[in-house]
């Protein structure tokens, strides 16, 4: 029997198979609640339970006997996280700073009281509410979101159809899913703040890094950011210690930022979104820092003492892998491992267990060490290699 306190994580997908490794090696137990037979975590996570992390029933059997819970995304409904707690399950990050990460309203809202930089912003109700706040702008629906999905660049009143239908849709009609509205910010740069809470406030920081997103998903992470004014790398540190501080945040914290630069013609930062897990734009940490974000995470919610965040080398490189047009199985990932692990022995892979749809996040590469334009060249070519992107090029 295990003596170590179980903990319960919510969502099959490849954040709890990822949380799976440094579990092992902390001889933590694991519980996942999966939403279906098989998915990613449900592959290497045994202790699982199959049902709908929006049934409060089906959340307290999930978390039965465990001490703590914490979530591979942040969807589960808040009331019922409310109820966990009040049954005596520690939940981390709690309801009320996860709130902050699941509604974009809100999260403007507290972000606004807390003095933290962001994109002039306003919830809209109707068209006319859109066209006062001023087009072209980028509207948001409030909850629901991800991988770009909910968010629409509107030029024209025509445009605005699309996102209040989809307000409506993923609110069931009851109002519960609003849009918001902000300006479209004319950044130079996305940016990633990473760092980790523990409830008796310990607190870790990653080095900001730099983020390049493709169609609403993220695609590649470069750490640290390059040319990062040193000022403003520590202004986003201190602002997401700030955040997950103020918030009460225990776990992973990830603040998305803009760069961009302000009427003096100096570099200034945007909060973009908040996530409260372990976050794509951290995988890079797996293999370039001295603890990962999903061992810094366990050890947080579990409120262990934190692992250093150090860099392991000067330059670390992530890139997605996703899968392209021509679609696939997780056999055609299998067998783009021996031309990739032969080219670069360096190269570290990390696949989800998923078949290759389009567009979908199927694994990441990282690579590690001293010359940023070799690393990018070859983090590039493998995660093109994985996705078959190169066609029959095998160099
Ligand atoms: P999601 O929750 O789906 O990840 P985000 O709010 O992070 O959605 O937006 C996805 C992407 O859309 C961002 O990474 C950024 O590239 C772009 N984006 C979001 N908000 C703005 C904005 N106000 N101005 C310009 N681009 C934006």
């Amino acid at each position: 029997m295990a003596s170590a306190p179980t903990l319960a994580i919510i969502g099959g997908g490849q954040l709890a198979r990822m949380m799976a490794q440094p579990a092992i090696a902390l001889g933590l137990p694991l519980r996942l609640l999966a939403e279906a037979e098989g998915v990613s975590a449900a592959q290497v996570i045994p202790d699982q339970l199959v049902g709908d992390y929006r049934d409060l029933g089906t959340l307290r059997t999930a978390t039965s006997d465990c001490a703590v819970v914490t979530f591979d995304h942040e969807h589960v409904p808040t009331e019922h996280l409310a109820a966990l707690a009040a049954d005596g399950v520690a939940v981390r990050p709690g309801p009320d700073a996860l709130v902050y990460a699941q509604d974009k309203g809100l999260m403007r809202e507290r972000l606004g009281e807390l003095g933290a930089p962001c994109p002039r912003n306003a919830v809209v109700a109707t068209p006319d509410e859109v066209e006062a706040f001023g087009l072209p702008c980028v509207l948001k629906i409030t909850r629901g979101g991800y991988d770009g999905r909910g968010v629409w660049v509107v030029r024209s009143v025509a445009d605005v159809a699309e996102p209040f239908a989809a307000a409506e849709a993923a609110g069931h009609g009851d109002g519960a899913v609003r849009v918001l509205a902000e300006e479209l910010v004319d950044f130079r740069r996305e940016l990633s703040a990473i760092v980790a809470r523990s409830p008796s406030g310990q607190a870790a920081a990653y080095p900001v890094v730099q983020t390049t997103q493709r169609d609403g998903i993220c695609h590649e992470v470069i750490a640290p950011a390059p040319d990062l004014a040193p000022e403003l790398g520590a202004q986003a540190q201190a602002l997401a210690l700030r955040i997950a501080g103020e918030l009460g945040v225990t776990g992973i914290l990830a603040v998305e930022l803009f760069e961009t630069v302000d009427e003096q013609g100096r570099p200034a930062l945007l909060v973009n979104e908040l996530a409260m897990r372990p976050h794509n734009t951290g995988h890079w940490t797996q293999d370039g820092a001295e603890t990962s974000q999903f061992e810094n995470h366990l050890r947080a919610v579990m409120d262990l003492p934190l692992g250093a965040p150090t860099p392991r080398a000067p330059w670390t490189v992530m890139v997605n892998i996703l899968g392209g047009s021509a679609g696939g199985d997780v056999g055609s990932l299998y067998d783009g491992l021996p031309h990739a692990l032969a080219r670069d022995p360096r190269l570290r892979v990390h696949l989800y267990g998923k078949d290759l749809r389009p567009g979908r996040k199927v694994g990441h590469v990282n690579v590690y060490g001293d010359d940023l334009d070799d690393l990018l060249e070859r983090a590039r070519h493998a995660a093109a290699w994985f996705a078959g992107d190169l066609g029959d090029e095998s160099e």
